[in-house]
């Protein structure tokens, strides 16, 4: 089977680059399923989940938004932040998302809105991805 190239990068650093067989990434229009050789794409990620299949093994991570781009055999992610599954803090994401709950809740009249519900979103696709996905069962 034809393979493709995926590179996830942050401002930091190339978070994942790996031949793979597919990539399942949360479009801002819904899921989008990427298989080699599909046609060229430029799209922008929300909050959510990102899938990975590489030799029949799925893996997954976490990614707090950003944009694809499918090119020929490649597909890059320009992330925001993203986290292998296994690497996401559970207590960090809860203690995130109940602070931008409880600024949001106290709506101070400096409060930056957006700032805070994105916040929210992140830390939200966080626990979702590592709830659902994380094959430790220390996590539930
Ligand atoms: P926090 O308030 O916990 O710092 P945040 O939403 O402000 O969360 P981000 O700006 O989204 O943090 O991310 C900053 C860096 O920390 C990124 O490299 C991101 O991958 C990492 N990170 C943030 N939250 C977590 C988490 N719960 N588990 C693992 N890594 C995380």
């Amino acid at each position: 089977m034809a393979e493709l190239l995926l590179e996830i990068v942050t401002a930091e650093r190339v978070v994942y680059s790996e031949e793979i067989d597919i990539l399942v990434a949360p479009g801002v229009d819904g899921e989008l399923g990427i298989l080699p050789s599909h046609a060229p794409l430029l799209t922008m990620l929300k909050p959510g989940e990102l899938r990975v299949v590489k030799n029949g093994e799925e893996s997954f991570m976490a990614v707090s938004g950003g944009f694809l781009e499918v090119l020929g055999d490649k597909a890059t992610i320009l992330a925001d932040t993203a986290e292998d599954v296994e690497d996401i803090d559970i207590d960090r994401a809860e203690a995130a998302l109940q602070r931008a709950q409880e600024r949001i809740a106290a709506a101070p009249a400096e409060m930056d809105l957006q700032r805070a519900l994105a916040s929210v979103r992140r830390s939200q696709a966080r626990l979702t991805v590592a709830r659902r996905r994380r094959r430790r069962r220390d996590v539930v």
